[in-house]
């Protein structure tokens, strides 16, 4: 424990924002610790078995498994530039000292010192609250894909989708490829928030997908046997037969080390939380540290690479690594076509009101 290790740039998070972020900064020649606190590294790319949306350059037409392949490929090509471990998570961040604590598997606790830190830890799932939604049977939606895609076990026999964003829409249809069948799917907003192909593939199944309705209580003694459901415009309650019920209710930015850091803070609902201020590099109002991909602000995996890259890039350049200009101009291009338009329309507004033109103004 007295001994303190010592690297270049830290990358917290193996996912795609992180191990974007660690293949840029290793190509100018920094070296780089990636530490991952789950099994596997990829983050959620490794349970996504559809084919993603996005951009050609963010392998837009290739499965979320397969682009983590990709950039793992990536990061190996580096070679001993880059050093990934998982099972090993951060725990803690030390202002005064710059000392940041981690846990490997649960015997190993060591401090580490970086010189920089570029924070990629993802997001958390959100819970709502309803009677009985601590039972056995309650599950995120991320829960739900680890257990199926990466472990291959099933949930239950029939599950009650609440949520009709992508991620409630995509883990129905994945539910019921594995053979699950889907109850119903519950959107308390009145239109669907996911993309309409994936709501389609489950319509044409015949699932059905219930605006405006809610859960109101899960039923069941020792595991889920039911769930109460209320239509939100009559207030009319009905009841479900199923043995899962699936939360597929929103994600928020993992930063508690942002708020360790005293990095600025903002809550920006469009941003789902509180996320960091950062400047066009991505760089916080902490001089150390960068962010990428969800903790940034929840987007996609798509935005997440090309923010990884920037954060990269910007860090390995504080060290006095040699950047071309033209690449941060080419990745916030890059940025700038993944958020146009109408669905790019709630992250742009939310990210005019995260972004600060430069830290020396402040
Ligand atoms: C069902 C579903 C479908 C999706 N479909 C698409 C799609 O079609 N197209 C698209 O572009 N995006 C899609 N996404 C979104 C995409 O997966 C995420 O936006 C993207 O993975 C974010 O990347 P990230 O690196 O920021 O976070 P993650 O992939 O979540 O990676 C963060 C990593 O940080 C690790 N971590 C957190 N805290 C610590 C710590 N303290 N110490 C060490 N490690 C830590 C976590 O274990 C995790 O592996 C989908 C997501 C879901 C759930």
């Amino acid at each position: 424990m007295s001994e303190i290790r010592k690297t270049d740039i830290l990358v917290v998070g193996g996912g795609a924002a992180g191990l974007s972020a660690a293949a840029e900064a290793a190509s100018l020649g920094a070296k780089v610790t990636v530490l991952e606190s789950d099994l596997h590294l990829g983050g959620q790319l490794v349970k996504q078995t559809h084919k993603f949306f996005g951009s050609k350059d963010e392998h837009a037409g290739t499965r979320g498994y397969k682009i983590a392949d990709i950039i793992l490929d990536e990061i190996r090509a580096c070679g001993d530039k880059v050093e990934a471990f998982t099972n090993t998570s951060v725990i803690g961040y030390y202002k005064n000292d710059g000392i940041v604590t981690v846990m490997r598997g649960e015997e190993e606790y060591y401090k580490l010192l970086p010189k920089k830190i570029v924070m990629a830890t993802g997001a958390q799932e959100r819970i709502i609250p309803f009677p009985n939604n601590d039972i056995p049977g309650v599950y995120g939606a991320g829960a739900v894909q680890t257990l199926m895609n990466v472990y291959g076990v099933v949930p239950g026999k029939r599950v009650l989708m609440i949520g009709a964003g992508n991620i409630g829409l995509i883990v129905s249809y994945q539910l019921m490829q594995a053979g699950v069948e889907i109850a119903a799917v519950l959107e308390a907003l009145p239109k669907i928030g996911g993309y309409w192909v994936h709501a389609a593939k489950i319509r044409r199944l015949g699932v059905p997908i219930l605006l405006r309705h809610t859960i109101k209580a899960a039923l069941g003694a020792d595991m889920v046997d039911g769930a109460v459901v209320q239509d939100i415009e009559t207030g009319e309650l009905s009841h479900v037969e199923c043995d899962v019920i699936c939360l597929a209710v929103g994600l928020t930015p993992t930063n508690e080390m942002l708020w360790q850091a005293g990095c600025e803070m903002r809550y920006i609902p469009q941003l789902c939380g509180h996320v960091p201020l950062r400047d066009p590099k991505l760089r916080t109002s902490h001089p150390d540290i960068w962010i990428a991909g969800d903790a940034a602000g929840i987007e996609e995996a798509s935005s997440a690479m090309v923010e990884g890259r920037i954060a990269g890039l910007a860090a390995a350049q504080s060290l006095g690594f040699k950047a071309d200009e033209g690449k941060f101009d080419e990745y916030h291009e890059r940025l700038a076509a993944l958020r146009r338009g109408e669905a790019g329309e709630k992250i742009r507004s939310g990210l005019a009101l995260a972004q600060v033109d430069d830290w020396r103004d402040e």
